[in-house]
């Protein structure tokens, strides 16, 4: 049998977890976008760093002591206006309509005694990467889905008749030790327990006994990877529920290896194991902002991004091969470009590359809304995959973003900065 755990409304279970105030009140969780970074007067905040799992890291900060007002609130001509977006609402914030997404202002409109917390990554990359730990030594064969999820195979680990009582045995683990609410679905099918655990939700476990029964008037929206396009398509087929999916073998082999992949899951015949590729792949971090056209500032903000992205490729220590720029521009135009080199990591490489592909995709005169950056394709210091010809030179850059990378950690990221960053 396969379980599927995720923890409920997580940010603010993680948020209630250290402050029990928080517990049985409406409460959410907000984030803005963290311009912090590129604050010319910054000095010392440090980069946290850990290993929690399969998906693109954020850059963090310990930032617990920010307060509501000094978090969300900008004073523009001595107006206080609420920026931000809810993260991650309470069950019993949900109960009067604040949603994921909304605006806080909104939010607090609809349900002005809500208690609205800046968001505290670093508490939460912890959490997830304690609980992956405590999991694993409950379930051999687990997988980190997402930050808050987590797949388990327990065939020839629990008997499929003692597969419920486990499963809340667990559940009740995890509340004593981690004071966090999970929820988890069951069924003999990976991708059907984790629809299972919506039913679920909040704090209880589901089991799917009847695949095709459980199916059968379920909206093809709650189905996972079933996104607008596909939704779009299967309408035009009449197909609304999943139930009729099953019917339509003919058509969905159709459309070959998607429409295969889609039919076998979602009638829980995909016999899909879970992925053990829990190693991390890629090292990501973006900023959006009010549009900008200087492309001097856009070029320092790529290049203090990058000083991050450095930081937490040689902390892992990863050596990626492949970089990825991104820029996105007002109206909807988005431009992008990706290098894969077989050289070794270095900051000053890393940045040489950047500037390049800056100069390359940049839209002059444009506004630009939004910076990503990431690096994948890690091959380790793996000496034959690598170029020999710049090897003495890459050999040494790579000793000096070491040189630099010790001194950051000891003194904080911004102890050193290029001059390309100034
Ligand atoms: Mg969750």
């Amino acid at each position: 049998m396969f379980i599927h755990i995720d923890i409920d409304s997580f940010f603010a279970s993680a948020e209630r977890s250290v402050d029990p105030a928080l517990k049985g009140i409406p409460m959410a969780v907000g984030g803005r976008s963290n311009l912090e970074i590129f604050n010319r007067r910054r000095t010392n905040i440090r980069l946290m760093n850990d290993n929690s799992g399969a998906f693109v890291t954020p850059v963090f900060y310990s930032d617990r002591e920010k307060s509501f007002d000094s978090f969300f609130v900008d004073k523009i001509d001595g107006k206080r206006k609420i920026r931000g977006i809810v993260t991650t609402a309470s069950y019993e914030a949900r109960a009067r309509g604040v949603k994921t997404a909304m605006p806080i202002a909104q939010a607090l409109q609809l349900c002005p005694q809500l208690i609205v917390v800046p968001s505290h990554y670093l508490l939460y990359h912890r959490l997830s990467h304690d609980i992956q730990r405590f999991l694993q030594t409950k379930i051999p064969q687990l997988e980190q889905y997402s930050i808050d999820e987590f797949f388990g195979d327990l065939s020839g680990w629990i008997a499929d008749t003692d597969v419920m009582a486990f499963s809340k045995r667990l559940q009740q683990e995890l509340l004593e030790r981690f004071d966090i609410p999970v929820s988890i679905g069951i069924s003999r099918s990976k991708w059907i327990a984790k629809v299972a655990t919506d039913s679920a939700k909040p704090f209880g476990v589901y089991e799917v006994k009847d695949i095709d029964d459980f199916i059968q008037k379920m909206p093809i929206e709650e189905f996972p990877g079933i996104g607008r396009g596909f939704q779009r398509r299967l309408g035009q087929y009449g197909i609304s529920r999943l139930g009729e999916i099953k019917a339509r073998k003919a058509l969905f082999y159709s459309w070959k290896r998607p429409g295969i992949q889609l039919y076998h899951r979602v009638t829980g015949t995909d016999n899909e194991p879970i992925s053990k590729k829990s190693d991390r792949k890629s090292i990501g971090i973006s900023r959006t902002f009010d549009g900008l056209r200087d492309p001097d500032e856009l070029r320092r903000r790529i290049m203090i991004m990058a000083r991050h992205i450095v930081y937490i490729a040689l902390s892992i220590d990863a050596n990626p091969t492949t970089y990825y720029l991104k820029i996105d521009y007002e109206y909807g135009v988005k431009v992008k470009q990706s290098r894969s080199v077989d050289r070794f990591f270095s900051e000053s490489l890393f940045k040489a590359e950047l500037a390049q592909m800056y100069d390359e995709i940049a839209q002059p005169g444009a506004a630009a809304l939004k910076l990503s950056l990431s690096v994948s394709n890690f091959t380790g210091n793996n000496l034959k995959t690598l170029s020999l010809l710049h090897l003495e030179e890459d050999q040494r850059r790579l000793r000096l973003t070491r040189d630099l990378h010790s001194l950051r950690e000891q003194f904080g990221l911004d102890i050193i900065k290029s001059g390309s960053e100034l």
